[in-house]
């Protein structure tokens, strides 16, 4: 019995090791298909889904009863032997024994296993995760936070929480969510950079897992307005170091979702081969310039200076198979944090990681500004007030140290290595421009 398991039952998802023994089941029931005499269980339980063959002969009166009152979602308790079946997607089937109601929906359950349209689906987010489509998202999802830990964890990076409630922005004003912090306003956090800053030159290497709030005021299919980001910052370690630990980060995390749910996705029908390159190769590096040109070739009317848009990161990332890099971004168009390339000041020390196959921007990252006077002088041009950041020009006073760190948006990697069209399937419960509810 695995260590998580709760002893007196068996989890649908380990039924293959008791081929030949009699189990007892706890759950609920997916689908029913009757045939006379026999009636077809399906019977799910959060780990897996299994047929369950009731057969009114060998069944004490009471079970077969409880197996023919049984609706959409009643929860039940199944007892039988499991058989090996080659036939059946699990591998394993059950022969019953035994069945015993817990709970009868006193109504029919809203969601049948038809079509439904989004936004019906959507107001009923709470009973639709059981479905299997959201299901296997959501545990792909719990493979990607467990890998990114694993990751920081083998790496002796030091686990540090940044908060929530701000009283700064840190990734521009206009997506800001205030609110009263006794009679004071505060904000929640867009990011938890500023502060992990702090942590570099505490600990040296950090990093932070946490929901982000941006108040996005337009609609689009990659984001939303309350996200989870991994954050990584690393005293002493420049862009090139930077770009190179996301990489190995994002490999080892598509690896990991590889090894623990390729059922997963053959339910969701994605093509693996794009994320078995990822896994294998090394990703591609261009600079801003470079993709300007691609760019331009590809019939995009974008001019040196500007940021992209989405069509413009669609373009770019139609044209690579795995993750690639872009590179030293006009100074202007980014963050007040970010250093200047000493050698060509117009451009920055920093780089996005950008998903194929049209997936666009998943992590931000760059070289930050340590120099004392060159961040006065930014925050300046930014209309950003030195005293509100009094802390954060500190780090910049006492033993300031070139480094460097970068943030994932868990939904938007989701978002690609599921090859989902929109975000909102990432999360369990997605905080949208017109949607709060459930
Ligand atoms: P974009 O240009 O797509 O709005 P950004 O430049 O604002 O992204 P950053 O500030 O660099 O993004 O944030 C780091 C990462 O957080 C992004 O690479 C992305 O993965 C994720 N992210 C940013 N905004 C959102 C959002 N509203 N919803 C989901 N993820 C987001
Ligand atoms: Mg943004």
């Amino acid at each position: 019995m695995p260590e998580t398991a709760v002893e007196n039952w068996t989890q649908i998802s380990h039924l293959k090791e008791h081929v030949g023994e009699e189990v007892t089941l706890k759950g609920w029931l997916y689908n029913k298909r009757s045939k006379g005499k026999i009636t077809f269980l399906q019977v799910r339980d959060g780990s897996g889904l299994v047929q369950a063959v009731a057969v009114k002969s060998e069944l004490p009166d009471a079970s077969w009863q409880a197996a023919e009152s049984l609706t959409q979602e009643s929860s039940c308790i199944v007892t039988g032997v499991v058989r090996a079946d080659e036939r059946a997607p699990s591998g394993v089937e059950l022969t019953v024994t035994s069945v015993e109601v817990v709970d009868i929906p006193s109504e029919e359950y809203p969601i049948s296993l038809k079509e439904h349209g989004t936004d019906f689906l959507m107001s009923h987010r709470h009973l639709w995760i059981r479905s299997r489509r959201p299901h296997a998202i959501l545990k792909i999802r719990s493979t990607i936070e467990h890998a990114m830990h694993e990751f920081f964890e083998k790496r002796e990076f030091i686990r540090f929480d940044t908060p929530i409630l701000t009283p700064a922005a840190c990734e521009g004003t206009t997506t800001l969510f205030e609110t009263d912090y006794f009679g004071d306003p505060a904000f929640l956090a867009q990011s938890g950079q500023l502060y992990l800053e702090a942590g570099a030159m505490a600990f040296g290497n950090v990093y932070c897992f946490g929901p982000t709030f941006r108040a996005e005021k337009s609609k689009t299919r990659r984001h939303l307005m309350e996200f989870w980001m991994v954050e990584a910052e690393m005293a002493y370690a420049d862009l090139w170091q930077n770009i190179q630990v996301q990489e190995d980060f994002v490999r080892h995390v598509v690896g990991r979702v590889l090894e623990k749910n390729r059922a997963d996705l053959a339910l969701l029908e994605r093509d693996v081969a794009p994320l078995e390159k990822t896994v294998a190769q090394g990703f591609p590096r261009i600079t801003y310039d470079e993709a300007v040109e691609r760019l331009s070739s590809a019939g995009s009317d974008i001019k040196w200076g500007e940021d992209f848009g989405n069509d413009d990161e669609d373009i770019l990332a139609n044209q690579f198979e795995t993750p690639f890099f872009v590179t030293h971004y006009p100074t202007a168009i980014k963050a007040f944090y970010m250093q200047p390339d000493p050698n060509r000041p117009e451009v920055a020390l920093c780089a996005d990681m950008l998903a194929p196959e049209g997936y666009g921007e998943i992590i931000g990252g760059s070289q930050r500004i340590c120099d004392y006077d060159l961040f006065l002088e930014r925050m300046q041009q930014h209309d950003l007030d030195p005293a509100a950041y009094g802390w954060y020009l500190d780090l910049r006073k006492y033993g300031s140290v070139p480094h460097s760190g970068f943030g994932l948006g868990i939904e938007r990697a989701i978002r690609w290595i599921c090859r989902l069209d929109h975000i909102r399937e990432t999360i369990p419960f997605p905080r949208l421009l017109t949607r709060i509810y459930p």
